[in-house]
């Protein structure tokens, strides 16, 4: 089947500076790197390197035809990626010698998505495909509606957590994916229990520790899953690789528990590396290693 992903593509640029800026310093970067990210961009890298045929909606600036090229390289489809006036998304990152990091984000033609286009787009999609969505772009709404009429399933990453966005996916999705901080948000937000909110599935990620699979089906009862032990460098991306490769196992027919096993393992790996999207493992690499 097929991933249907509304997303987010931005240009991360990482200035590594000796401390982070005090208002109206100017400080001289020590280095410069920039590299594909956004929350949209980094799952479906994750569920193409997982093997699954992902089909990308999406928009960048004419400054963001190098980030399209690189994810056709990773397999991704993007014939739905649109070039419109203006910047694509991007995020000037800072990061201090501890590691500390300040994050400026311009959503840029992540916000300029075209909504006939995306119609156009799902209305080739067939019944079981999946419909993936965060939440920086617009549209989310409106593309769960035309995924539920389509017979679409719904996977939504409810990051980074929007409580509008949220009200408007939430009781349309098949599967939620969200942190342990996005879900107290989401609590606080909409002062509901899991089974009010309307979700078959909703899975909490705890970083380290792994995390909790609640299910409609088992009376909303936690169930724990590992995390791999490894030693982390960098958990830049761990929660979009976890998500990407949930959504490609749950596709490729894999079921619920093994799915979550497989995407724990590639986000234990993810951890292991420096990086963002460029540094997603594939799922050979998955497979082989033993942790
Ligand atoms: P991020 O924002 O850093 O991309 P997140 O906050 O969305 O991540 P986390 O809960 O931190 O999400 O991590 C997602 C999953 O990645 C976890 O459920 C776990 O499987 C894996 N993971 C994260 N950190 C580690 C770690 N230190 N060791 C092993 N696995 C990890």
């Amino acid at each position: 089947m097929t991933i249907w992903n509304l997303g987010s593509i931005n240009i991360d640029i990482v200035y590594a500076v000796p401390h982070l800026p005090l208002p109206g310093e100017t400080l001289a970067a020590l280095s410069l790197t920039r590299g594909l990210g956004g929350k949209g961009a980094n799952m479906s890298v994750a569920a193409a390197r997982a093997a699954a045929r992902v089909v990308h909606l999406g928009a960048v600036g004419e400054d963001g035809a190098w980030a399209v090229e690189r994810m056709m390289e990773y397999g991704i489809d993007t014939r739905l990626i649109t070039t419109v006036d203006g910047p694509t998304g991007h995020a000037i990152i800072l990061v201090d010698r501890a590691g500390e990091n300040s994050i400026v984000l311009h959503p840029g033609a992540n916000h300029l998505i075209s909504e006939d286009l995306m119609g156009q787009a799902l209305s080739e999609a067939d019944t079981g495909d999946y419909l993936l969505l965060q939440n920086e772009t617009l549209l989310q709404r409106e593309a769960v509606t035309m995924a539920r009429d389509l017979g679409l399933k719904v996977a939504y990453a409810a990051a980074p957590f929007d409580a509008e966005a949220a009200r408007g996916v939430m009781s349309h999705a098949d599967l939620m994916v969200l942190n342990a901080v996005e879900m107290e948000q989401l609590r606080a937000a909409s002062g509901q229990d899991l089974a009010a909110i309307g979700v078959e599935t909703v899975i909490v990620t705890e970083g380290g520790s792994g995390g909790r699979i609640h299910r409609a089906e088992n009376g909303w009862e936690p169930e724990h899953f590992a995390a791999p032990r490894v030693e982390a460098v960098d958990t830049t991306g761990a929660g979009d690789t976890f998500t990407g490769y949930l959504v490609a196992g749950l596709d490729r027919g894999l079921p619920l528990r093994q799915s979550v096993e497989l995407a724990a393992r590639a986000a234990a790996l993810m951890v292991t590396r420096h990086g963002t999207a460029d540094v997603i493992p594939d799922l050979k690499d998955v497979q082989a290693t033993r942790f």
